[in-house]
């Protein structure tokens, strides 16, 4: 898998398009489309010391030297998986009096705590998983399903590629669920690594600094004005800090602005409380880091849980800090490098999942409305028990 979802396969996939178009038939030439996730932006940005702005410029320009055509910011369709995890809790917070595995509703965008889930506490905590699909898997959806029929092409005729920051994301796109049996296509064909595109600049020769920039393809990117935007919450996405605003305003007619956290045992475990006058009426935690997703486990399996949602990510400190990041070179330590790769992060403007026309007018002509039959379907996956198998993982804990 590792060998099969790389950068070699890209470039094969870019090597035929290149014999198609020099022997006369262009027309059965891939679209490669290459969709960036914004800590990996962040992470090369620190490697070459560029801002988020010029690094997002250099990557298209790169890309599109070696022959893809289309180049996208998954921030974008993080828009639609944080605007679906905010409705799939309201949702099962109305649930949670009849069904006792509504809440706490976990997070899902991580692979490495899916996988472990699965493999390791199979139908005890499967149930209580946010069904929403990752901004991974949702930017598959929007370019083999809208994009592809939106430009009438067939969805098998798409080589889609993610830079992710962790190898974890290869096996997330490898998944069945995410398989189109009409096209016999992956919603994501090949995955690869912020160290993979440091590589293919090595094999190419070149310093991401002496790259021409190319502005990056905006109908799948988080921009506004000529600017790029992120969510507000740090490397993760902002998961709690969305869904616990939205609750708020939805069910209880307030609106958070500011969000004070508690550190509890460690910056990776974190927990917020919405009070209205006089009582606490929602408990939300941040759980990074093996210890503390183990710590959250074990309080749902023996029924002490009070929290209703937790924001669980694999690798502490999140993302920005993923098995699949640039590592630190010269005396840089490990920890002051990712300080310095979240700091890039969260160099730019934020933006509100529903604020940008592009995300509202996609989600209307995609998927008509909120809650249809046809985004439950592109929006939502399922999990699986699987066997239980000692040293599953490919991340180091
Ligand atoms: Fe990958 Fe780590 Fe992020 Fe999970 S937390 S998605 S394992 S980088």
């Amino acid at each position: 898998l590792i060998t099969q979802q790389s950068q070699e396969e890209l470039y094969k996939v870019l090597k035929e398009n290149l014999r198609l178009q020099e022997t006369g038939q262009a027309e059965q030439q891939k679209l490669v489309v290459v969709s960036i996730a914004p800590q990996c932006r962040a992470s090369l940005a620190a490697k070459y010391k560029l801002s988020v702005q010029e690094t997002a410029a250099k990557l298209t320009g790169f890309f599109k030297k070696i022959g893809v055509h289309y180049v996208f910011d998954t921030t974008f369709s993080r828009n639609f998986s944080l605007l679906e995890s905010c409705r799939e809790f309201v949702q099962r917070y109305k649930e949670s009096e009849t069904n006792k595995t509504a809440l706490p509703m976990l997070s899902s965008a991580c692979p490495g705590w899916i996988c472990y889930a699965e493999k390791t506490h199979g139908h005890y905590i499967l149930p209580y998983i946010s069904t929403t699909k990752s901004p991974q898997q949702i930017m598959g959806s929007l370019v083999k399903d809208y994009m592809a029929t939106s430009r009438g092409v067939p969805a098998n005729l798409i080589y889609h590629v993610t830079v992710m920051p962790c190898f974890d994301k290869k096996l997330e796109a490898s998944r069945s669920d995410f398989y189109n049996d009409i096209y016999s296509t992956r919603d994501v064909d090949c995955v690869i690594t912020s160290v993979e595109v440091d590589t293919m600049l090595q094999q190419e020769g070149i310093s991401l600094n002496d790259v021409e920039p190319v502005e990056i393809d905006n109908i799948f990117t988080q921009i506004h004005e000529g600017q790029l935007l992120n969510h507000a919450g740090g490397g993760s996405g902002g998961y709690l800090e969305h869904i616990l605003k939205y609750t708020a305003h939805n069910l209880f007619g307030q609106d958070v602005t500011q969000i004070n956290y508690k550190v509890l045992r460690n910056q990776d475990f974190q927990e917020v409380t919405l009070e209205v006058p006089g009582q606490p009426v929602i408990k939300m935690a941040l759980a990074y880091g093996f210890r503390n997703i183990q710590n959250i486990v074990q309080k749902i399996k023996r029924g002490k849980c009070t929290y209703h949602f937790v924001e669980i990510m694999a690798c502490p400190s999140g993302c920005n800090n993923g098995g699949g990041q640039i590592r630190p070179e010269g005396e840089e330590t490990p920890k002051e490098l990712v300080d310095r790769v979240t700091a890039t992060y969260n160099s730019i403007g934020n933006s509100l999942p529903d604020s940008l026309k592009t995300v509202v007018d996609v989600y209307n002509e995609w998927l008509g409305e909120v809650g249809s039959e046809k985004s439950r379907k592109l929006l939502h996956t399922q999990y699986h028990e699987v066997e239980k198998m000692t040293n599953a993982l490919t991340i180091k804990w």
